[in-house]
């Protein structure tokens, strides 16, 4: 069987999704990774903490999707009942195994605790299955072969439910696992991600256009944050080689297309890394003002922790706020900062639209000035115009203006378009 053709189905496990108090985003996480690996999820299914539920779960799903991918109910407490569902759905009795019990061990005594009895259920596994390293957690996976009646077979995998863990051990074991059942020779996969900003998320696939089709080879997905769109690349081959072939030649597809729009690759990064490596690279540094009533780009940059390419940042409701403190005019006040604290460069928002009254609903776009200062002292600034979601607002300006940073840093002195301005302001 072609490994494209097989289907899948995601469980999630526990009272605490079923009740809503939490958002089943494990779910989620997993169809696309197993979109990306060319199977179609046909099935999401979502179970409280009763066992005979999650056997008629467990089995309905095992009779109708190729590969089941079931994420909770892997801990040591009663209402962890993913191990004795499984074992009910293979009829298989739980045994214990030594490996999974040692590593359980191990686990405990890096934190220098004993281990207490309970915990030993996690090294219980059904007979005949296989376990699933968890280098983070205690609980290990489940991987299971089920015999429906007329003779087929669906693999079964069981994922704890912490996130962090889980995507873990789907990418190290799982997603290998399934490529490797799918009977085909093309058992790599290899991922790349790049990170843009400056178009909404329709525009950017008008842009790309076929590359992010389903039969895309290899495939593109596209995800968006706050504003921030990430291209996912998935190579499937034969080879590591071949796959960061594949990703090679469709990266460089991409920059042709949105290459204006892109400031680094990898999953984590964001535009304040690469403002960081920027100025780093250059031996220089940065301060940031905020004005209204958000500091994002403070806490971003407070989030690299100890660097010494930003000075600080500084929150103010109005300009006027600042210069009072500096003792100088408000014309003067970004320029004044920028030099008392020894920077290069300063970026500043004027100003945060304020969310009182917003209702969660969107904002109506707003006029927002982006400032920057360069080390000569000259302004440069421009006007946005930006809305949106209360929810995303502020990190949605706060990017626009990292945005205008980059664009002052890497142009030309001559082709930084908007108009400088003398004053500070
Ligand atoms: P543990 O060893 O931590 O008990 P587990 O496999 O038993 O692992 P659960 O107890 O079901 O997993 O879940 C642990 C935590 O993982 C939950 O409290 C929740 O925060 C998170 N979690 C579980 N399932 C999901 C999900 N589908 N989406 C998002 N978060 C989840």
């Amino acid at each position: 069987m072609q490994h494209d053709s097989l289907t899948a189905e995601v469980v999630s496990i526990g009272d605490e999704m079923t009740s809503g108090a939490r958002l089943d985003t494990n779910a989620q996480w997993l169809s696309r990774r197993l979109g990306e690996l060319g199977i179609e999820v046909t099935f999401h299914s979502t179970v409280g903490d009763t066992l005979q539920h999650n056997i008629d779960v467990f089995r309905t799903a095992a009779l109708r999707a190729d590969v089941v991918v079931c994420t909770g109910g892997l801990g040591p407490t009663r209402d962890d009942l993913t191990r004795q569902a499984l074992a009910a759905v293979l009829d298989q009795p739980l045994e214990l195994r030594q490996s999974a019990l040692d590593h359980i061990h191990r686990l405990f005594a890096r934190r220098n605790r004993d281990m207490p009895q309970r915990n030993e259920v996690q090294a219980m596994f059904p007979v005949g299955s296989l376990e699933i390293a968890n280098p983070q957690g205690t609980a290990p996976g489940v991987d299971a072969t089920f015999q429906r009646p007329d003779g087929s077979t669906s693999r079964l995998f069981a994922l704890p439910g912490v996130p962090a863990e889980m995507k873990r051990m789907f990418d190290e074991t799982v997603a290998p696992r399934i490529l490797k059942s799918g009977g085909n020779t093309r058992r790599h996969i290899e991922h790349h991600v790049m990170k843009f900003f400056g178009v909404g998320e329709s525009d950017m696939e008008q842009r790309l256009g076929e590359m992010i089709a389903r039969d895309h080879v290899p495939r593109v997905g596209i995800t968006v944050s706050s504003a921030t769109i990430s291209l996912r690349i998935s190579a499937i081959g034969e080879s590591p080689q071949e796959c960061h072939r594949q990703i090679e030649s469709t990266r460089a597809e991409i920059m042709e297309r949105v290459g204006e729009l892109h400031f680094g690759d990898g999953e984590e990064f964001e535009q304040y890394h690469a403002v960081e490596r920027m100025l780093a690279a250059r031996g220089e540094s940065l301060v940031s003002v905020e004005l209204g009533r958000s500091a994002v780009l403070a806490n971003w940059f407070a989030s690299l922790g100890e660097s010494s390419t930003y000075r600080g940042g500084f929150c103010f409701a109005k300009l006027g706020e600042l210069a009072t403190v500096l003792d100088v005019d408000a014309d003067s006040a970004l320029e004044t900062l920028r030099r008392r604290c020894d920077s290069q460069w300063l970026v500043a928002v004027d100003e945060y639209p304020s969310l009182e009254c917003s209702d969660e609903q969107p904002l109506p776009a707003a006029e927002v000035t982006l400032i920057v200062v360069d080390p000569t002292g000259e302004v440069f600034s421009t006007t946005s115009r930006l809305g949106g979601h209360p929810s995303i607002i502020y990190e949605r300006i706060g990017k626009a203006a990292l945005a205008w940073l980059r664009r002052v840093l890497t142009e030309p002195r001559a082709d930084r378009h908007d108009h400088p301005t003398t004053a500070a302001r």
